[in-house]
């Protein structure tokens, strides 16, 4: 009888537990895709003045964008940084924007169309300061972002002053900063 009764309440805890775990998996499957995860990681994002500015700077550059679908959102960081997804997901961050004037915005975004544009070059996230898939793939992103800036009649020169801010950033490694010199060197060259 007594066994019984540890068996029947094992089984409780059994059925308690295993229902539980169910509903937190449940859970984690339809809220965590690995952009949520992702945005969360990089502080979440920010609406508001910082969207709305950002979508003005950007439309018009993703307009000349036919075929891909390209949207813009803001990360809530400090630091001055932008990435894209190959899925057409543009970020930038709320820092970006304090340094940035409109057209340099502008220019940091045409870099990161430069990566969607370069199709089949990156299979990861690509970032504004450079990734491992090494200096000549941010080159190209760069070049091909010059073309977005000159179809939308913005300076060219915005580029590199953007670069030279973002190069600024104290927080970045002595590698990021001689990749980003060397960019601005290159199309410094090509003007
Ligand atoms: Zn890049």
């Amino acid at each position: 009888m007594r066994f019984c009764n540890l068996l029947f309440t094992v089984l409780i805890a059994f059925a308690v537990i295993t229902s539980s775990l169910t509903g937190l998996l449940a859970v984690d499957r339809s809220s965590s895709t690995p952009m949520t995860h992702w945005v969360a990681v990089h502080g979440g994002l920010v609406t508001g003045a910082y969207q709305n500015r950002a979508v003005a700077v950007a439309t018009p550059l993703f307009a000349t964008c036919s075929g891909k679908t390209l949207t813009i959102q803001v990360l809530n960081m400090d630091s001055p940084a932008a990435f894209s997804w190959p899925d057409g997901h543009v970020f930038v961050s709320r820092g970006l924007e304090d340094q940035l004037t409109n057209p340099e915005l502008a220019a940091s975004i045409a870099h990161e169309m430069g990566h969607l544009l370069n199709d089949g070059k990156i299979s990861t996230v690509a970032a504004l300061q450079g990734t491992d898939a090494g200096l000549m793939v941010e080159v190209n992103a760069d070049a091909t972002g010059m073309k977005v800036l000159k179809s939308n009649h913005i300076s060219p020169e915005a580029m590199v002053s953007m670069l030279e801010k973002v190069g600024d950033c104290d927080s970045l490694s002595a590698h990021t900063h001689e990749a980003l010199d060397q960019r601005i060197a290159i199309l410094k060259k090509g003007m």
